[in-house]
């Protein structure tokens, strides 16, 4: 029996959703942990090229259960989408479970990610727009609606009139009424209809009652069964609400330690924390992102290895593989082994930039870990170690003496910068394109 929690050890994107549909074969449970459907999981098996948003990427493995933590905050009527997306390709959601304590994404929360975006102007935090930080405002305010409350239809009205006061006021207070072309004007109408959000959620509440469970009960019985349990996190540490680059963070914890209280498992239950990194950088939305590139290179790695969001089809930002940064990840989450992704959209450089610390030019300081204010880090530059690419197709290795020896040694420098074993090198998004080392 084990549990893994399987962590993003950079700023998301990593490819944990394809690591958790990897090792879910063996597994009885997978739990997701934190987030919303600000998430973008991307996992191509024999089933297809699926996009998860909310639903664990266990799904696709008849006999798994799949259950969404109490951590993580759900609008129910994109995750009814999103099930009935899968329905159509023949994946079956009846091991799908909700836990009953997971908050509810309300109809506002989206309208108000919008309103706070455009009054932030320039300083804007290029959020997805999905409301999850609203939401998580509303958990941490103590006035948040749970998924347990659209099981109790009376006292759901009451709670929705009740929030929908305040709605109307936070909405007069950013927003200047009678201006007819402004393209907010139909979502506030929408997000602040009384009696069709009520219907709409209850609705969902139905159906997806037969799905909703007490998050804990459940994870105990797979704890007493000894059965596998796989922690799927969103996100990644750079993004972490208390270690990422603040306030250019997600308003949840991705590291284990939000594993435990996002899935209802004690924290001294985890056998294995496995690190996700990929082979180089990216991040979607703003904030400093040190080894970014703007030139040809960043180009490529964006073309090659399709770096678009899975939720908002944006561009991501593309740089070169931030040790500092893995390395500040592996001290916070303290991970058994990594898994490295994406080795083969590196095939093609002749020479390969790893950041190994950064340079205050305003100091002259060397840096060797993440500074915590943000301006700071906007100024500080990449000290780079260069290594030689390889040149060749990775894509059809599947064991360690398969890869060039250039390749081998550009995964060793990054083990011995992280301090921890690579477990695992993914060299394609497909199942068995996966290198796992002994
Ligand atoms: P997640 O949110 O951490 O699960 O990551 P995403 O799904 O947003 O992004 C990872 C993307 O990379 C997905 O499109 C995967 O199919 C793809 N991917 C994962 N591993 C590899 C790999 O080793 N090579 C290539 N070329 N693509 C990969």
């Amino acid at each position: 029996m084990s549990v893994i929690a399987v962590v993003g050890a950079q700023w998301g994107d990593e490819g944990k959703g394809r690591v958790v549909d990897y090792l879910a074969a063996d597994a009885g449970l997978v739990i997701r942990y934190g987030g919303g459907n600000n998430a973008g999981h991307t996992v191509v098996n024999p089933h297809g090229h699926f996009k998860l948003h909310l639903v664990p990427s266990g799904i696709f493995h008849p006999g798994i259960r799949n259950l969404l933590g109490n951590g993580v905050v759900i609008n129910p009527i994109a995750l009814l989408g999103e099930m009935d997306g899968l329905a159509t390709a023949g994946v079956d959601c009846q091991n799908l479970f909700i836990a009953d304590r997971a908050h509810l994404v309300m109809p506002w929360h989206p309208l108000i990610d919008q309103l706070e975006e455009r009054e932030r102007g320039a300083a804007r935090l290029g959020t997805t727009s999905r409301g999850i930080g609203p939401a998580y405002v509303d958990k941490v305010a103590r006035r948040g609606l749970r998924i347990v409350d659209l099981l109790e239809p009376e006292a759901f009205r009451r709670s929705v009139s009740t929030a929908l006061e305040r709605i109307r006021r936070t909405v007069a207070d950013y927003y200047r009424a009678g201006d007819p072309g402004d393209e907010l004007a139909p979502l506030i109408a929408e997000a602040t209809d009384e009696a069709a959000i009520v219907d709409a959620y209850l609705a969902a509440g139905e159906q997806l009652s037969s799905h909703v469970v007490d998050g804990q009960a459940m994870v105990d019985a797979a704890l007493d069964a000894g059965d596998r349990i796989l922690l799927e996190g969103q996100l990644g540490t750079m993004r972490d609400i208390d270690w990422g680059v603040y306030p250019f963070v997600t308003s949840s914890s991705p590291i284990p330690g939000g594993a435990s209280l996002g899935a209802g498992l004690p924290a001294v239950r985890i056998d294995r924390v496995l690190g996700v990194a990929k082979a180089y950088t990216t991040a979607v939305g703003a904030g400093p992102l040190p080894t970014e590139l703007t030139d040809v290179d960043g180009d490529e790695l964006r073309e090659r290895g399709v770096e678009y969001g899975t939720s908002t089809g944006r561009p991501r930002r593309c740089g070169w593989y931030d040790a500092v940064a893995v390395r500040f990840s592996v001290r916070l989450a303290g991970y058994s082994s990594i898994a490295l992704t994406k080795l083969d959209v590196l095939d093609r450089f002749e020479r390969i930039r790893v950041c190994v610390a950064y340079r205050d030019p305003q100091s002259g300081r060397r840096w060797e870990t993440v500074p915590a204010s943000a301006s700071v880090y906007a100024r500080l530059e990449p000290v780079y170690e260069d290594l030689p690419g390889w040149n060749a197709d990775t894509r059809a290795a599947r064991s360690w003496p398969d890869l060039p020896p250039e390749a081998q040694a550009y995964v060793r420098r990054l083990e011995a910068l992280a301090g921890v074993p690579v477990s695992h090198v993914s060299v394609g998004p497909e199942r068995e394109q996966m290198i796992v080392r002994a």
